[in-house]
């Protein structure tokens, strides 16, 4: 029986996902990341490798510089992406522009990381 801190737990860098060896929204630079909107609370440079929205990576390009990570990836949302195994989808979270909840699924466990996110309308994002 999978238990869910075995998908996700907190960590001193941030929470942090073993079998998919990432971390959403880290405070430390760590080798992947996984990064829910471009806010600088949660998003940092430094990174191995960062995976977010195509408008989230924009915007740390925009405040960071163009080498802000060692790899960027690009996912839109609902496009299914997979890290070592876990399966990842990014929905919107209507928080700023590119702004997502992280869905990540791994041997029948399904979990949700909401990041920031707004409940009422905003013509600036999904
Ligand atoms: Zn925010």
């Amino acid at each position: 029986m999978i238990r869910p801190e075995d998908l996700l737990h907190p960590t001193p860098a941030g929470l942090y996902c073993p079998p998919g060896d990432f971390y959403v929204d880290p405070v430390r630079p760590v080798d992947r990341a996984v990064i829910t909107h471009g806010h600088s609370d949660h998003a940092r440079a430094g990174h191995g490798a960062v995976l977010a929205t195509p408008q989230t990576l924009a915007i740390m390009a925009e405040r960071y510089g163009a080498d802000f990570a060692g790899r960027q990836q690009a996912a839109a949302y609902g496009e299914a992406v997979s890290l070592n195994g876990v399966d990842l989808r990014l929905f919107p979270a209507g928080h700023v522009l590119g702004s997502a909840q992280v869905e990540v699924r791994w041997r029948g466990l399904t979990m949700v990381v909401s990041g920031d996110y707004k409940r009422r309308r905003d013509p600036t994002c999904a």
